[in-house]
């Protein structure tokens, strides 16, 4: 436990960061999800471009051994850079560089989800699926106790806390104002931001995006969340339920729609999709968050705006569904989906592909 997590001046730090450094020199730093398939890693190379097109940046690699993903003695995985994002931290035309990661034989290391998301993205292209993610997570002290929390004993009971205002009800505004602004700044097409149910919970969603581009943003913005809060020393937990008892837990949302479903009438598209979905229930809920879904088995337990993990159900406004179909929905008989089932850890290229694959590609396709 770090509860003496030493603390340096970033008024002494800002001295630096303004020093001119030489127009031909650029910082880029790579990003990738590591050997548990839920944290990331990241570590910053010199470049002596800016680079617009991620191909145009070196393949690189890691010591794979100390991130869960290769054995000690053949320890190299490569970087693939695959987006590009301006560096919020560094800022000018310094990059944040999303990367897929591959073993020595240049196959995709186990916790690479992005190359067959792109497949069942490309395959479904012509009914251009959109996803909106709504990321719910929690902010904990050095010492792992919810922020803002009383070290012994607990808050008042939940129901003042959900997008309030107010020293008593929310802990941690700075870290989440910080946080959506450094989305905007990179690019990412952050769509809101909301206090949640637990007090020192709170949400941001992404989209709506066009195929894989969401779970690129959507990891790029987790990489941001953990990055600021670290310069507030607050941790971020993606547990899906942290606290055990009459709390809520959190998810990760995935709303959904085709080109069909945004037309007139697409309510009957909609239909059909909550159709096949129900047929694959299991399916779903096993990649739906880490441990083969048994993640979820905490937070899918019919209370607490959840739905009970081994039945499927669905709903107009029901908050207690599999899925959800929004009330403006329903009332304009088009727009979208709400699947409510990923957990707030659950890898987004694996939810989107498993959407897209059931939804909108045929059998012998998915
Ligand atoms: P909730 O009422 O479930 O809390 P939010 O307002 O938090 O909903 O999030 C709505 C999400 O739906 C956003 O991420 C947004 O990008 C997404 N969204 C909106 N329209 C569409 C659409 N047509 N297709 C897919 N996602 C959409
Ligand atoms: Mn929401
Ligand atoms: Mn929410
Ligand atoms: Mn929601």
């Amino acid at each position: 436990m770090l509860a003496s997590r030493p603390l340096t001046n970033k008024t002494v730090l800002e001295r630096y960061m303004k020093l001119a450094v030489p127009d031909n020199k650029f910082q880029a730093t790579y990003i990738w999800v590591d050997g548990t398939g839920e944290n990331l890693r990241s570590k910053t190379r010199t470049i002596n471009f800016v680079p617009t097109n991620p191909k145009d940046l070196p393949i690189w690699n890691y010591d794979g051994s100390s991130t869960g993903q290769a054995q000690g003695s053949n320890s190299d995985v490569y970087l693939y850079p695959v987006a590009i994002y301006r560096d919020p931290f560094t800022q000018g035309n310094n990059k944040l560089v999303l990367c897929e990661t591959y073993n020595h034989m240049k196959v995709p290391t186990e916790t690479n989800h992005r190359w067959t998301c792109l497949e069942a993205m490309k395959k479904a292209a012509e009914q251009h699926p959109w996803f909106g993610a709504e990321q719910e997570y929690t902010f904990m002290d050095v010492d792992n106790h919810p922020l803002g929390w009383p070290k012994n004993g607990y808050p008042g009971p939940q129901g003042s806390y959900h997008c309030a205002v107010g020293a008593n009800k929310v802990y941690g505004r700075d870290v989440v104002e910080a946080h959506y602004k450094a989305c905007l700044y990179s690019g990412i097409n952050i769509f809101g931001s909301n206090a949640e149910t637990m007090p020192a919970q709170w949400e941001y969603q992404i989209g709506p995006n066009e195929g894989i581009s969401l779970s690129d943003d959507l990891w790029i913005s987790r990489f941001l969340l953990h990055r600021v809060a670290e310069d507030f020393n607050v941790v971020v937990s993606l547990d899906p339920k942290p606290i055990t008892g009459d709390w809520n837990g959190a998810g990760l949302h995935f709303n959904f729609s085709t080109e069909a479903m945004r037309a007139p009438g697409g309510i009957d598209e909609i239909e059909t999709a909550i159709d096949k979905l129900s047929k694959v229930h299991m399916k779903h809920i096993k990649t739906y968050s880490p441990n083969e879904g048994m993640d979820n088995v905490r937070r899918l337990t019919g209370s607490h705006e959840t739905s009970y993990m081994y039945s499927f159900s669905s709903g107009v406004a029901n908050r207690a569904v599999s899925i959800r179909i929004p009330r403006m929905v329903a009332e304009e008989r088009k727009g979208y989906l709400e699947d409510r089932r990923p957990a707030s850890n659950a890898e987004p290229y694996v939810v989107s592909e498993m959407l897209v694959r059931t939804i909108c590609l045929d059998k012998n396709e998915q």
